[in-house]
């Protein structure tokens, strides 16, 4: 299993060291635009803590994910009148995850219809 390595690109996003466009932010959360969109309004949440993927996951922080997730939801239904939102979460370098910080994908749109699939 990946190491936490505190220098990632979405830790230096939450130290305020890389820019982000951020669409929403709480006390555990944050959520900002993807830089490479599979579609459009595609957005990321992530934790405010040292977790690589969802089995590293405190109960308080993978809640108030969801929670963050399911504001960000109806704000991008509402914004793109579109019903669809894909969430996705890869866990691991052989399902794909990139970069090794918790994160979840709000993806509006089909599944077909994602840039990479
Ligand atoms: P994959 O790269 O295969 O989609 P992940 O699930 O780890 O794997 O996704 C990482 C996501 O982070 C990618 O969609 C990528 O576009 C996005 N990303 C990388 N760097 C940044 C950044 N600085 N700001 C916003 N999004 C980023």
């Amino acid at each position: 299993m990946q190491q936490y390595d505190q220098n990632n690109i979405f830790a230096r996003i939450i130290r305020g060291e890389i820019p982000c466009h951020k669409v929403y932010e709480d006390a555990q959360t944050l959520a900002f635009m993807d830089v490479m969109p599979q579609a459009r309004g595609h957005v990321l949440v992530i934790p405010k803590c040292e977790a690589v993927e969802l089995t590293d996951m405190p109960d308080d922080y993978l809640q108030a994910v969801f929670n963050a997730a399911r504001k960000i939801i109806t704000a991008q239904r509402k914004v793109l009148h579109r019903d669809g939102v894909v969430q996705l979460q890869l866990s691991g370098e052989q399902a794909g995850q990139s970069v090794f910080h918790y994160h979840i994908h709000l993806i509006p749109g089909h599944i077909h219809e994602l840039a990479k699939h």
